[in-house]
């Protein structure tokens, strides 16, 4: 490099963040975007009007420190209805009004790459008609992605004689079993045709797209984060997990959703207690559960004896004119009052600040519904998990906590049930066996609870200067700027 050239700072690399609505996309997508400027990028996050002051409090303290992070709003076009913002916003949500402002953004604005999610489903065609490198996030793990390629190409369904029935999953570095009663909607197809021919080349990923961003890291998934970039022939910077940009009480505090409970009386109640004697339930931002579901779940938490924070959720009811969702009215008699007096639970209806939770010393493990998010949450806390998947692709990421890390024991939910009544719940006898196995303290308990310590301790690592993630967030913006350069 010339002197000259050497003396010309580098304008910074201008990078979009078009997040979906819905918490397991926004969230991750607003703390991706806080990664990039850390990491100097300038970093400007997409919205609705309806999601707009919701993204600017995510970024407030960002801004104070000078880092280069806005909020763009997206103007709709007169008469069109703002997709709904809500966090419960549900995968399909419908937000093709924004078609219009997104594409004369990006042809005025010509930013150096768009990372945009994957439910924006219309947005391929309009983003490539601009010239604008498109980064695809869909939100979760190499791991199910692999399998889910490898679904496509042997078709292990073929033959089962029960939704029940156990196939393996081939093709994978692990023995990853699966029953066709886990699988999502999406890798079903008609029972034993439709995809593709056994042994079939892998799909490949979408030529246009300039690559993909994911929210993990290399020690995690090694395997999976190799197989889907050599095999697969993905271009993938992988740079999380993103949730380590939240680092002040306030962040966590507040991200995503004001917390239906004050920091200050979740955290005294975490305070009261023994470390690692704190089981945290929930089940993410969009699960519907059944009322036989709830019910059981309060039982079987009773019943173990241990202590918990649970975040009560809303349940699933049909009225004749669809699925709708209410708030939970089915727990036990007199269950509140009883976990309250005893302080032996404490229930959250609403939004809980999750992260500050699950990182309180207190919480020795967490029954989670397997969202990647909450995944990996649980993950860089160190806490080991018990697996409750109910929908999306949680019953893969379900496989990689327990059979692939053993960081994790199975609740025993075997059938996809959001939104309507499993035909084999788990029990509440169930329910207390796996709560009382993790948090009472076995060695094999012990052990998934070393191995999550370290697992935690790597996530931290990968995110600092010299870790994975950090370096390849720094890979993706020099190939966006050589990108620019030819
Ligand atoms: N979340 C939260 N408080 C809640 C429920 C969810 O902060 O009460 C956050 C959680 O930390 C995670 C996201 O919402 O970042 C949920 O994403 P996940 O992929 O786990 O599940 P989804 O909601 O998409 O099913």
């Amino acid at each position: 490099m010339s002197s000259s050239t050497a003396s010309v700072p580098l304008r910074p690399v201008e990078m979009f963040f078009f997040p979906f609505v819905g918490g397991g996309h926004q969230i991750p997508m607003v703390d991706m975007a806080r990664v990039f400027a850390a990491h100097g990028a300038n970093s400007i996050i997409l919205a609705a009007p309806s999601a707009a002051p919701s993204f600017q409090k995510s970024i407030a303290g960002d801004q104070r420190s000078g880092r280069p992070i806005k909020v763009h709003t997206l103007q709709l076009p007169e008469n069109a209805v703002s997709p709904d913002s809500d966090m419960s916003a549900a995968p399909f949500t419908d937000t093709s009004a924004l078609q219009q402002p997104l594409r004369e953004l990006l042809l005025e604005r010509k930013p150096d790459c768009i990372v945009v999610d994957m439910f924006h489903r219309w947005s391929g065609e309009v983003i490539d008609a601009t010239g604008v490198p498109r980064v695809v996030f869909n939100g979760s793990a190499c791991f199910p992605r692999c399998a889910m390629e490898m679904m496509k190409i042997y078709n292990p369904r073929e033959g089962l004689s029960s939704e029940f029935e156990p196939f393996l999953i081939p093709g994978l570095p692990d023995k990853i079993v699966m029953t066709e009663s886990q699988l999502p909607h999406f890798d079903k197809g008609p029972p034993g045709g439709g995809n593709r021919p056994r042994g079939a080349k892998m799909g490949g990923p979408d030529k246009s797209q300039f690559g993909v961003v994911v929210n993990s890291f290399y020690d995690l998934e090694p395997k999976y984060v190799d197989l889907f970039r050599n095999e697969l022939g993905t271009r993938a910077w992988v740079v999380g997990p993103v949730s380590l940009c939240n680092r002040d009480v306030k962040d966590k505090a507040v991200r995503g959703k004001e917390s239906s409970i004050d920091e200050e009386t979740c955290l005294n109640w975490l305070d009261s207690k023994e470390p690692n004697s704190v089981l945290y339930v929930s089940f993410g931002s969009l699960v519907r559960m059944a009322p036989i579901q709830i019910l059981e779940l309060a039982h079987g938490l009773e019943a173990s004896g241990e202590s918990f924070v649970w975040v009560v959720g809303k349940i699933s009811s049909s009225d004749g004119n669809g699925e709708k969702s209410r708030d939970v009215d089915c727990l036990p008699d007199g269950f509140e009052e009883r976990m309250r007096e005893s302080k032996r639970g404490l229930i959250i209806r609403g939004w809980a600040p999750q992260l500050l939770i699950l990182e309180h010393p207190s919480v020795g493990g967490f029954m989670t519904h397997c969202g990647w998010n909450s995944t990996l949450e649980g993950v860089s806390s160190g806490v080991p998990m018990i697996t409750y998947p109910v929908s999306a692709e949680q019953f893969y990421n379900e496989k990689l906590i327990t059979d692939v890390l053993g960081i994790g024991i199975k609740s025993g939910s075997i059938e996809w049930s959001s939104g309507k009544e499993p035909k084999k719940p788990v029990r509440r006898e169930k329910v207390e066996a796996v709560v009382r196995e993790l948090m009472a303290g076995g060695a094999e308990a012990a052990e998934m609870r070393r191995r999550a310590k370290e697992l935690g301790e790597k996530a931290r690592r990968a995110v600092e200067k010299g870790g994975s993630s950090y370096a390849d967030a720094e890979a993706l913006i020099e190939e966006l700027r050589r990108h620019k350069r030819n």
